[in-house]
């Protein structure tokens, strides 16, 4: 399909679809709007693979008010997304997150409790003894503290969000058009059309990169170099014969994570650094489990000794590269070509956010709701990273 729109958005994953609905649902916006995805299976997008939780949780103030929003929306999904009065099921629990300190993160566990408080997170800072209590089946051996989020935190079905976005921002009038963008025409401070591998040539207003791990190949296309790249996070998933009552996501000491998965667990871990490439390979890393995952985890929660890994998979963080956080807006050097990238394993949670603040930006050239000025372009040229202390 060639032809003009107002807004082509490349990417048709969580964050595409977010702007495309926040978009198409503002009366104040009367445009057009294509959204281009190569793959509309989407059997290695980010937001088909993701562990799709949700935390209030982080280091960053902005991080936090974008949860926020997150779990409101997502409390009330059916409100926004309904199709002809079908309700949207995301089967949101909220169970909680439980960051889990030795001696060494303990400091840090208490600087992010002050900035959490300050941002009115519902999260308490537990003793081991209060841990004890709480999760007899933990062991809080070599633990000092525990901080544990009380409300607005745990998980959902994240490809029910995206397609939920995606048969919303359809039902308004958004064009989805199946194609690989393999090029921009940039004059200036302008990208005037986008470039499909069918040949085919979409000219537009803005354009909007929403390709997740592939996300630094469509800034190329304008010149503009993007610090994202694709990084492969496994998550196994695994039984226990035990039940472990009011179970959270727990984040060890480690950094292996774990939460329940309705009758079984998933868990995950970050590969260490000499082990984490930008990568195009999702082949699962079975040695992970076996070297790293499975001894933290048995001695964590005794019940895990006797565990059975039942099925795996390995998906794409669409890792900032300089400071782990979104990079969200246009670059200096071209005005109508927005950022909506690197999220690192926080997009599906910032998801409603994000699109809703990207949607401002188009119609009405800033930010309404939320300031997500912290996440501009602007910080990486200016050598002023957001660092995400709470990253998974
Ligand atoms: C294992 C794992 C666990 C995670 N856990 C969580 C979690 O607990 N909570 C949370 O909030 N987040 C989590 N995340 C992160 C979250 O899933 C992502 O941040 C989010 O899904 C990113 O959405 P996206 O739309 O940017 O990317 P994607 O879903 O990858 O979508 C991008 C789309 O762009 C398309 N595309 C790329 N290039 C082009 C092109 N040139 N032309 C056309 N189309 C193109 C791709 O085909 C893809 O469908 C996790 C991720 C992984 C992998």
């Amino acid at each position: 399909m060639s032809g003009r729109f107002d807004v082509v958005i490349v990417g048709g994953g969580v964050m595409g679809c977010s702007v495309a609905y926040f978009l198409a649902s503002d009366p104040a916006f009367g445009g057009s709007i294509a959204v281009v995805e190569r793959d509309p299976t989407y059997r290695t997008a980010s937001s088909a693979l993701s562990a799709s939780s949700i935390r209030q949780q982080f280091s960053t103030p902005a991080n936090i008010a974008l949860s926020q929003f997150g779990i409101s929306f997502l409390r009330s999904v059916s409100d926004h997304l309904s199709v002809d009065d079908d309700p949207v099921d995301l089967g949101l629990r909220e169970p909680g997150y439980l960051y889990l300190a030795t001696e060494a993160g303990a400091d840090i566990l208490r600087k992010n409790h002050a900035i959490q408080k300050a941002s009115a997170v519902d999260v308490a800072l537990l003793t081991p003894e209060e841990l004890a209590a709480r999760f007899p089946w933990l062991s809080v051996d070599g633990l000092v503290a525990g901080s544990l989020g009380l409300s607005g935190e745990g998980w959902f079905d994240g490809y029910s969000l995206m397609q939920g976005f995606r048969r919303k921002a359809k039902a308004l009038g958004v064009t989805f058009i199946t194609a690989d963008v393999v090029g921009m025409d940039r004059v200036g401070d302008r990208v005037n059309s986008v470039l499909l591998d069918n040949g085919e040539r979409l000219d537009c207003g803005v354009v909007v990169n929403a390709a997740g791990a592939k996300a630094r190949r469509v800034a190329e296309f304008a010149g503009i170099p993007l610090p994202v790249s694709a990084r492969k996070r496994c998550v196994f998933v695994f039984d226990c014969r035990d039940p472990l009552p009011a179970c959270p996501l727990v984040i060890d000491p480690s950094g292996v994570w774990f939460r329940p998965e309705g009758a079984q667990f998933i868990c995950g871990a970050p590969p260490p650094a000499d082990r984490d490439p930008d990568t195009d390979d999702l082949t699962v890393e079975h040695d992970l489990f076996d070297d790293t995952m499975w001894p933290a985890l048995a001695a964590r929660v005794p019940a895990f000794e006797a565990i059975k890994v039942t099925a795996s998979w390995a998906g794409f963080y669409e890792y900032n590269d300089v400071d782990q956080n979104a990079i969200l807006g246009a670059h200096p050097d071209v005005a109508n070509l927005l950022f909506c990238n690197g999220f690192s394993g926080h997009g599906l949670q910032q998801a409603p956010g994000v699109g809703r603040g990207l949607a401002e930006l188009i119609v009405h050239g800033g930010y309404r709701s939320l300031d997500l000025t912290p996440f501009g372009y602007q910080r990486l040229l200016d050598n002023r990273p957001l660092l995400e202390t709470c990253v998974i």
